[in-house]
């Protein structure tokens, strides 16, 4: 039987495992709607823990650590993949508490073989890949994919870290190295036209939802900016939400399930996946009519989703240590005071880390999306490096 968890005056616990900024956000979600937040993280103060009422440090697989998590809470969701699943498994298979998500989403999404083979398996398209755990294996595969392709880590890789552009013979030596060091995988270099991601929602009760189509740009490997309404065919829009609503379905998952694609020709090419909220929803909160953090909540707690609407363009821009300054500086000037600050509470600025967001939105729906690029152009025009 589905369990329906409500809100109530004796203090109903949302457990999160993990303390960064996707917590936090699902936490203040939590809170808006009258839950108590419990959190586990190794280190203490973390940008969850400021919201929760109850802080555990220890490290995501101490089993004593995520039985008292189990125990204090109603529900347990996770905020991050790298957390080990064998963990997870053993915990919700000795019943200590009610984990819907299972550890299947973080087996499938913390390692890219897995990642890509489930894609393919469910019948949608990536780009090419091998795996390439040994030197007569990456030189195989180099003969199949080619050059230009790109060498990254199985696991453990984010924001553009873990990968290596393969260009020519000349990097070969390096590639070498890398898997000598670490589990890879070979990706073909996939020129494509854009880049954008499509939020699924799965509540335990079956019911999906999956959110507008988010358009993204990176810089350095890591999420610059995002804006809704993609700019794609309508066509496009509807095979994005198709892929999404049938991958989340087949593969049977609970929870939040982000999936970044490469839009090529009229083509989409899943890149990778995330059983969590992602950085491209965050201007859900502030440009949609539910955010990714409280269609979340609802989906562990068994609650109706929200279908998903638009309620103004929007552009996020992300904010990493070295941006702090200079948004706060631009941010007191009346032409930017409409823009949507969310600052996560790290205790340090550190260069390349994700510390925040902002969100300018136009005003209303379809809104003056001319004069919000403006805006956002006109935001960016010294934005440091
Ligand atoms: P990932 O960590 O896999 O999301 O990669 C970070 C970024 O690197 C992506 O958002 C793309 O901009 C770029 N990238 C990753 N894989 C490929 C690929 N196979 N072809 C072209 N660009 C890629």
């Amino acid at each position: 039987m589905t369990k329906i968890i409500l809100p109530s005056a004796s203090g109903t616990t949302i457990g999160i495992i993990g303390g960064g900024q996707l917590g936090r956000m699902m936490a203040l979600s939590a809170r808006q709607m009258g839950y108590k937040v419990a959190v586990l993280e190794p280190g203490i103060d973390s940008p969850t823990a400021q919201i929760a009422d109850i802080e555990i440090n220890a490290a995501y697989d101490d089993k004593v650590a995520l039985e008292e998590l189990l125990t204090v809470s109603d529900v347990v969701t996770y905020e991050f993949e790298n957390i080990p699943y064998a963990a997870i498994k053993e915990v919700v298979e000795a019943d200590f508490g009610y984990l819907p998500q299972g550890h299947r989403p973080l087996e499938i999404t913390q390692n890219r073989l897995r990642e890509k083979t489930s894609a393919v398996q469910c019948g949608f398209g990536t780009a090419p890949f091998a795996d390439v755990s040994d030197e007569a294996k990456l030189r195989a595969a180099l003969v199949d994919i080619a050059y230009p392709s790109i060498l990254k880590t199985v696991s453990g890789g984010y924001d553009g870290k873990g990968q290596w552009r393969l260009k020519s013979e000349a990097d070969l030596p390096e590639a070498l190295e890398v898997i000598q060091n670490a589990k890879c995988i070979l990706e073909g270099f996939v020129p494509f036209d854009k880049e954008i991601s499509v939020i699924a929602v799965r509540s335990t009760k079956g019911e999906v939802k999956t959110f507008p189509v988010f358009e993204n740009d990176h810089a350095n490997g890591i999420l610059h900016l995002t804006s809704i309404p993609a700019d794609i065919s309508d066509e496009l829009d509807a095979k994005a939400h198709e892929l999404a609503r049938d991958f989340i379905e087949q593969l049977d998952l609970v929870g939040t399930l982000a999936i970044e694609m490469f839009v090529v020709g009229d083509e989409l090419l899943i890149n990778e996946m995330a059983p969590r909220p992602h950085n491209s929803g965050h201007l859900t909160i502030d440009a949609c009519n539910v955010s990714q953090f409280e269609q979340h909540v609802r989906a562990i707690c068994g609650l109706p989703l929200i279908e998903p609407e638009i309620v103004r363009p929007a552009v996020m821009v992300n904010l990493l240590g070295q941006h702090v300054d200079y948004t706060l500086e631009q941010w007191q000037r009346p032409e930017f005071a409409n823009g949507n600050l969310h600052l996560y509470g790290k205790d340090k600025n550190v260069r390349d880390r994700k510390v925040g967001h902002i969100t300018f939105c136009a005003e209303g729906c379809p809104g003056d999306t001319a004069e919000l690029q403006r805006t956002v152009n006109f935001f960016l025009a010294d934005f440091p490096e």
